[in-house]
């Protein structure tokens, strides 16, 4: 593949203004092709999006038919069919009956945002008004809005909006390869689940509404796997102190970590769960929060009424394909497949060890990262300016792979990362090619 210097140069405001991004074309299962002809794996499903796989028929299917019926309907005029199709195939996807009502947004970020909201409503209206505050974590994402890049914790996407982002309080993140507690798994004692506790006396748990968290942190870090247990703590602490745990699935979830849910691995129940990208698989913007009943009852029982919305909140066609992305992979029995064919990925990524600057690969269900360091030994992260990540990038795309790339969020305490999350569907053949192609792509850069 040619590599090409010149930045396009259209009416586009592209991300990087000083990168080329070629034309793509079409889809099909785990490929994707541009105007030129060149095939890529989508080795990341974009940004950890596309689950089903691209050019699936149904959904094509799904989203005409709705669109010969309507497309378009106000959520505060009108709900419709496919609205209560989709929350029903939400639902059955919650590990608790207790989660079973639906906000629908378009995307992760006001997702988060409103699930923020909610929790504050919530209490305002349960009589305990002051709690207000959302712990979150470093080394997390959870949007680029306002408020969401607020609970999130890479330095690095923030810095240039300050001080318009608001500061709220974050604890440390569940990073085994990188303890802030110089742990090893044998002297671990979940001392990151317990940072929660410290931060809630610290705060006053009568002030804090909420705590936030990735069950699997994916951008900022690519794919940190808690210890077992530090959910069941985290949800033994937030019982305690009367907090709302909101799981911030929309990577995470809906199959991506091999079960329904991201915290089913750990058989924890969150009080809210957001999820999007897997939600339609990228064939349109979804997001949704999952609510436990009391929450939305006790807002049903008090003033009435949520006040919030957006435009396009239930809108029509991004329901009817929701709902046939999620019919779709039950009947192909797809969380199945994202935990047996993720374990044989993440067996193949191990492979990778053996490269100077892979530092650690890890990951769990069609969820993987590799770290990679200038220094295996002492696991020093490459100064940011080198681009280590951009670089891998690079050469995996020339090569017809597509990955995630994500940089270290603050200077020094973490390295470069790619996160590897393709669809699905994905064979093992595609498997082995892909894991050719990124050894080769990480051995340009030394
Ligand atoms: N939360 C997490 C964990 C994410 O990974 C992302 C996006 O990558 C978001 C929230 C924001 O989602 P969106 O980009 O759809 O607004």
């Amino acid at each position: 593949m040619a590599e090409q210097q010149i930045p396009n140069l259209d009416g586009n405001f592209y991300r990087n203004l000083r990168k080329y991004y070629p034309t793509v074309d079409r889809g099909e299962g785990v490929y994707i092709w541009d105007t030129d002809g060149n095939r890529y794996i989508d080795g990341s499903g974009g940004a950890c999006v596309v689950s089903i796989g691209h050019g699936v028929k149904e959904i094509r299917e799904a989203m005409l038919k709705q669109a010969d019926r309507i497309s378009f309907a106000h959520g505060s005029h009108f709900t419709s069919e496919a609205a209560i199709e989709c929350s029903e195939q939400v639902v059955s996807l919650m590990p608790s009956p207790e989660l079973n009502k639906c906000y629908f947004l378009s995307e992760g970020s006001t997702a988060i945002e409103t699930a923020v909201k909610l929790a504050r409503q919530y209490w305002r209206e349960a009589g305990k008004p002051d709690k207000f505050k959302t712990i979150s974590r470093w080394t997390s994402y959870h949007g680029n809005t306002a408020g969401a890049l607020a609970l999130g914790g890479h330095t690095a996407r923030r810095r240039h909006y300050q001080p318009l982002i608001l500061h709220t309080p974050h604890i440390e993140p569940a990073y085994c390869y990188r303890c802030s507690f110089e742990k090893t798994p044998e002297t671990c004692n979940l001392e990151c689940a317990d940072a929660l506790e410290r931060m809630l006396k610290y705060e006053g748990p009568d002030s804090v509404s909420a705590f936030i968290a990735e069950p699997v942190v994916g951008a900022t870090a690519g794919a940190l796997v808690p210890k077992d247990g530090y959910w069941q703590r985290i949800r033994a602490i937030c019982d305690q102190y009367d907090v709302l745990i909101i799981s911030d699935e929309v990577m995470a979830g809906v199959g991506r970590c091999g079960q329904n849910t991201a915290l089913d691995n750990w058989n924890v129940v969150a009080d809210m769960v957001v999820m999007a990208k897997g939600l339609s698989s990228g064939y349109i913007p979804l997001g949704a929060v999952v609510v436990k009943e009391k929450i939305w009852e006790t807002i049903r029982r008090g003033s009435g009424a949520f006040v919030h919305g957006h435009t396009y909140s239930m809108n029509p066609l991004a329901m009817a394909v929701g709902a046939a992305v999620l019919k779709y992979v039950k009947e192909h029995d797809l969380v199945r497949k994202a935990r047996e064919m993720g374990q044989y990925l993440l067996e193949q990524l191990h492979t990778l060890r053996n490269l100077e600057i892979v530092g650690d690969t890890r990951g769990i269900g069609m969820f993987c990262g590799v770290e990679f360091v200038r220094d295996q030994t002492t696991k020093t992260p490459f100064d940011p300016k080198l681009k280590v990540n951009a670089k891998v990038f690079q050469a995996a795309f020339q090569r017809g792979l597509i990955t995630y790339p994500g940089s270290g969020g603050a200077d020094g305490i973490q390295g470069d990362h790619t996160l590897i999350c393709p669809p699905f569907i994905i064979t093992r053949e595609q498997v082995d090619t892909l894991i050719t192609l990124l050894r080769e792509a990480i051995e340009t850069v030394t």
